[in-house]
């Protein structure tokens, strides 16, 4: 095989793509994975994995390396360049980067998913200025400072406790009325003396001079302006399918609708992880979605 033709090429370097490549790599099948960023996905800021993955590391970096470096010990090759096309040819597919294309005899994508954005004045402008998507990275910037995490799910309650390890106080704002984050999340953060919870209210508008400074948030009886120094919103992922062919089915939130086996209407195209439709939120499904289509694209390649 020449080096730009593979058996296998695995579209993600998050932990449902290095899991998947790895499988495969180590039965033998010639097998390249694509990353457009850094290796491991949404998991690299995560200081602390709740539940720490079993027999891996607790810190997201450190377990995303622990894989990487595993991966290229069982042959996986990894090219950092971002797939900007896929399409079918000779029996496979044509992995198409900026920097060149490539010929697989199978596919999965397993490119994840990124932070949706709120969508609201200020949030581009400040960006990097203290409005921030990364709580453990930007959280100790905030010494002792007013921050606000928008959301009410898994993310922002988890996150919203680690910014109290550095920030005076922490505003939760959800437009609920009611979390929809796992029972042990609800009582950290009912129990975290730090973390002032505001339901019923959205984010209208980020403002500041340099530096975010203030918050106008509409708490159904009106508009108030919030004086904070960081901004988190944890409002929950779209996934990265843009270079997925049109003619691959997806849901209304975009990911990839697949068969039970992760197998897409296209033969030999295959979604995993936070990429695929119905994949549930955690590490442990990320995984257990990749073991189960890299037997399934091992017996296909037998
Ligand atoms: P999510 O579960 O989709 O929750 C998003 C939250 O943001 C919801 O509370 C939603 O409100 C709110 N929201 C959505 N759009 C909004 C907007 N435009 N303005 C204001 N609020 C908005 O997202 P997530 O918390 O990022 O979690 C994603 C997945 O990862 C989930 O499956 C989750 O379980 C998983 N996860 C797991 C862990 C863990 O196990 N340790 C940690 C983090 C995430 P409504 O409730 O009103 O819809």
């Amino acid at each position: 095989m020449s080096d730009s033709a593979f058996d296998v090429v695995v579209i993600g370097e998050g932990i449902a793509g290095l899991t998947a490549a790895g499988l495969l790599a180590k039965k033998g099948f010639s097998t390249a994975t694509f990353e457009q960023q850094l290796f491991g996905g949404l998991v690299i800021n995560i200081n602390e994995l709740d539940p720490a993955p079993a027999g891996g590391e607790a810190g997201g970096a450190a377990f995303a390396s622990e894989m990487t470096g595993a991966n290229a010990d069982a042959g996986v090759t990894s090219i950092a360049e971002e797939v900007t096309a896929l399409a079918p040819a000779d029996g496979g597919y044509t992995v198409t980067t900026a920097a060149g294309s490539y010929h697989a005899r199978q596919v999965i994508v397993a490119s994840g998913a990124k932070l949706k954005m709120l969508g609201v004045p200020g949030e581009a402008e400040f960006e990097g200025r203290g409005v921030s998507k990364c709580a453990d990275c930007d959280g100790p910037m905030f010494q002792n400072e007013t921050v606000v995490v928008i959301g009410g799910g898994d993310s922002a309650l988890q996150e919203a406790v680690v910014l109290t390890h550095y920030c005076g106080k922490v505003l939760l704002i959800h437009r609920g009325n009611a979390f929809r984050a796992q029972q042990h999340f609800v009582d950290q953060v009912k129990a975290n003396p730090k973390i002032e919870v505001r339901f019923g209210s959205t984010v209208e508008a980020i403002l500041g001079g340099q530096m975010v400074e203030k918050i106008r948030v509409n708490t159904g009886a009106g508009s108030e302006e919030l004086t904070v120094a960081g901004v988190f919103a944890y409002i929950g992922l779209e996934p990265n399918t843009g270079f997925v062919p049109d003619a691959v089915q997806r849901d209304a939130t975009g990911r990839i609708v697949t068969g039970d086996t992760a197998e897409t209407a296209l033969p030999g195209l295959w979604a995993i992880g936070a990429a695929r439709s119905g994949c549930g939120g955690s590490l442990e499904d990320a995984m257990q979605d990749a073991r189960r289509a890299a037997e399934a694209v091992a017996a296909r390649l037998q």
